[in-house]
């Protein structure tokens, strides 16, 4: 139940179980599954999963989940029903808020988590909010850095440090599929939808030695770079994608343009993911 990354990852790590064969659905209630990710990317991600039995259907509505002694009925609004031994539910995590009595503490918060601004603090001024239970970006490493945000801040008030500030444009995340499919910064959709002038490197299928040699045939980048050539957004399906995703980050935290990212990448050690940074990058030279 549900297209996010869970799902995904749930449905790659299923279909590798046991002798294989198993027939894996993800049910998803929008037009298209992953809505934060890139559609071009999320659209070569669900051909790579279709190799791997997993099927994808989108804008259905589960309107019932029924146990049996046989299995579990899933009966979709319509009528439709899916008969299958195992539900996983991925439709999401809302933050557990309930017991905290947030409207005593004047704690501004919604279905989604608790309000903050930049610097953590939430709508009571004593009180700071980070991780999964703010409404903010739900990733690990991005709750340590809110963490960090905020322990600055409480301690700038005691005059000890200076203040922080989140600055949630770089924030990289993997997806642990087959092939892995890691982004870092904006989207093509969204830099469409904000009118956001970008150059477009991308390719896919790449039959570099690197993806060959270990038989990946999904494996694909997109670049996304502004009119001042400083990248805006990046996009991998690898079987690797982490360190091009780390890279991309490094660059865009560095403000690095991608005629320098192209030349301190040469001697990246090759052959790892990484060093086919500059097949990529050389067409923006
Ligand atoms: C299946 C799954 C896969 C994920 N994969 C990734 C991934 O690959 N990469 C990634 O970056 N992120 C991933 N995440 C998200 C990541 O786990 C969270 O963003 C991260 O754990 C948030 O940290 P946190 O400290 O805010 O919350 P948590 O890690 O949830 O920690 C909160 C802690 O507070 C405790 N607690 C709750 N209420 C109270 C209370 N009232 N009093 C005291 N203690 C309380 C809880 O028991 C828990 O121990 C994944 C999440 C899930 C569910």
């Amino acid at each position: 139940m549900g297209g996010g990354f869970i799902s995904f990852e749930f449905a790659h790590f299923a279909a590798r179980l046991g002798e294989g064969g198993q027939e894996l659905t993800i049910l998803e209630v929008s037009e298209r599954p992953l809505g934060p990710f890139d559609g071009e990317m999320v659209s070569l991600l669900m051909d790579a999963s279709r190799d791997e039995g997993i099927q994808v259907r989108t804008g259905i509505q589960i309107a019932a989940i029924e146990k049996h002694a046989s299995g579990l009925t899933v009966q979709m609004t319509g009528g439709e029903l899916l008969t299958a031994d195992l539900v996983v539910n991925g439709a999401g995590r809302v933050p557990n808020l309930e017991d905290l009595a947030l409207e005593a503490g004047g704690i501004d918060h919604s279905r989604r988590g608790i309000g903050v601004d930049a610097g953590m603090r939430t709508s009571n001024p004593r009180v700071f909010a980070v991780g999964d239970c703010a409404a903010t970006i739900q990733l690990a490493r991005v709750a340590d850095y809110e963490g960090l945000v905020a322990a600055r801040n409480i301690l700038a008030e005691l005059g000890l440090n200076e203040g922080a500030r989140v600055d949630y444009g770089a924030v990289p995340a993997v997806l642990f599929t087959y092939p892995q499919y890691g982004m870092v910064g904006m989207t093509e959709d969204a830099l469409k939808q904000q009118n956001i002038p970008y150059k477009k490197i991308f390719g896919e299928k790449l039959g570099w030695p690197t993806y060959r040699r270990v038989g990946l045939k999904h494996a694909a980048y997109k670049i996304l770079v502004g009119s001042d050539n400083r990248i805006l957004g990046a996009h991998f399906l690898s079987d690797c994608a982490s360190g091009l995703v780390n890279t991309l980050k490094q660059a865009m935290l560095n403000g690095t343009s991608v005629q320098d990212l192209y030349w301190q990448n040469i001697m990246s050690p090759y052959p790892t993911r990484e060093s086919d940074l500059i097949y990529m990058l050389k067409p923006l030279l």
